[in-house]
């Protein structure tokens, strides 16, 4: 009971430390974190590229002579999203806890698992568990802005800390509970999809805007920006995504699972899903993992009302299907594009990074999967891909097998996808213990000796 109060206590802290990113400001909750891992009995480190945005490593070491594995990570992000106290319920930062949700921007994403993890870990090194492998607890700064201070820093600079080479990571977006057809489902993240981040320049001819021009620079980049939005690039169902699908399909009888493959045809899927998933919220996180996608975000124009401008551009968020490249989408693009501008223009690359996808042939992804068995006999764990990116992109850089695994038992009333980066992020209180129960128990049977 004192160990879920404290957790929840814990919590309660951590979203209290405003870390909206940007600015980020994830000092104060680091040296939180700092002194609940000096209060289990861990030595503590904490560095980065500058003091005001730092990232905290603490280890539990195995005894040389147990030592059988490299390094298990257990990884979280302390910086937040934005939020707008006028559209939430309970004000984002206080905390607030009903006795069923506790409230707050950070809850789900990601501050929940840093507690969860900790609190799992403390009850390791307090019954002395003698491990096999080194744990080793890592809070990042600057996730929701791109990991450049945080994850990618410490990959870069510091891989040390990490072990150098470690073999597991266990991050955010996984095990949690989806209801769907009457069944219970534990997605368990093992693929995230890759960045292409463009930017699309068209040139123009300034002139006086008093003459109107339906073919200005800003007129044709409208076009342009409607043409995209409006595109269904072509489609890429790799493995990851199959899976994915197909785990979800077996349980809901023949029909599905007979239906479910033929999404995978180039010519059949893309026209079968729409009838297949009618609702649009539903489909799209579904068409997302199966195509890459480019999303229209920052625009650049003129800078006076009264001049037509001699270049605008727009900055395109491509996100790639595994096996995917950016010259792939930009190629989808141009396709796109000429039948509307002629001449596309420049597309140009400001940030590229592959898909990652990890194996689950491996003991720590069938121990998840024995423990969820365990914990809900009739419950499916699933391999899933995301369409978004985590830190584990910039771990898989050190070769290390990364898989969403955050439990967390949900109600089948809540909507849970919503709360990502929503309003009124809240977590179930029952759930997030459990979650640290189904935690620490995967972990204890994953990591004793012999
Ligand atoms: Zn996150």
């Amino acid at each position: 009971m004192a160990e879920r109060e404290g957790a929840t206590a814990l919590l309660q802290d951590l979203i209290r430390c405003d870390t909206s990113n940007p600015p980020g400001d994830e000092a104060a909750a680091i040296a939180r974190l700092a002194a609940a891992c000096r209060g289990i009995g861990l030595e503590t480190e904490i560095v980065g590229a500058c003091r005001e945005r730092p990232n905290l490593v603490a280890k539990f070491s195995a005894d040389p002579a147990r030592r059988s594995g490299r390094p298990l990570l257990l990884s979280c992000h302390v910086d937040v999203v934005p939020a707008d106290p006028a559209r939430w319920t309970h004000p984002p930062f206080s905390g607030h806890n009903d006795g069923t949700y506790l409230w707050g921007r950070g809850t789900i994403d990601m501050k929940g698992f840093a507690v969860m993890a900790l609190t799992a870990l403390g009850k390791l090194v307090a019954e002395k568990l003698p491990i096999t492998r080194d744990v080793i607890f890592v809070a990042v700064s600057d996730e929701e802005a791109g990991t450049r201070l945080g994850s990618k820093w410490l990959v870069e600079e510091r891989p040390d800390l990490l072990g150098s080479d470690p073999e597991y990571v266990l991050n955010e977006v996984g095990g949690f509970t989806v209801h769907q057809g009457g069944h219970r489902f534990y997605p368990v993240q093992v693929a995230e999809k890759g960045v292409a981040w463009l930017r699309l320049t068209l040139p123009g001819t300034p002139g006086h805007s008093s003459l109107p021009s339906s073919d200005s620079a800003v007129t044709r980049l409208a076009r342009a920006i409607d043409a995209i939005s409006a595109a269904k690039l072509p489609w890429h169902p790799g493995k990851e995504a199959m899976d994915f699908l197909l785990g979800f399909a077996r349980p809901q009888g023949r029909l599905a699972e007979k239906i479910v493959p033929l999404l995978a045809h180039p010519f059949l899927g893309p026209r079968l899903l729409p009838l297949a998933i009618r609702d649009p919220a539903r489909r799209n996180p579904i068409e997302a993992i199966l195509r890459n996608t480019a999303t229209p975000t920052c625009l650049r124009g003129g800078n006076s009302i009264n001049m037509l401008p001699g270049s605008v551009s727009v900055d395109i968020d491509g996100r790639l299907a595994p096996g995917q490249s950016a010259a792939d989408l930009i190629e989808e693009l141009h396709a796109v594009l000429r039948p509307v501008l002629g001449n596309v223009g420049e597309l140009t690359v400001l940030q590229e990074s592959e898909a990652v996808s990890f194996s689950t042939d491996t003991p720590l992804y069938r121990e998840i999967e024995r423990t969820m068995k365990s914990v809900d006999p009739e419950g499916h764990v699933v391999p899933s891909l995301i369409p978004g990116f985590t830190d584990s992109h910039n771990y898989a850089k050190l070769g290390a097998c990364c898989y969403g695994f955050y439990p967390l038992q949900l109600p089948p009333d809540l909507d849970f996808a919503a709360l990502f980066h929503g309003d009124d992020e809240r977590i179930p209180i029952e759930g997030f213990h459990w979650g640290i129960e189904t935690l620490t128990e995967m972990l204890v049977r994953f990591l004793r000796a012999g």
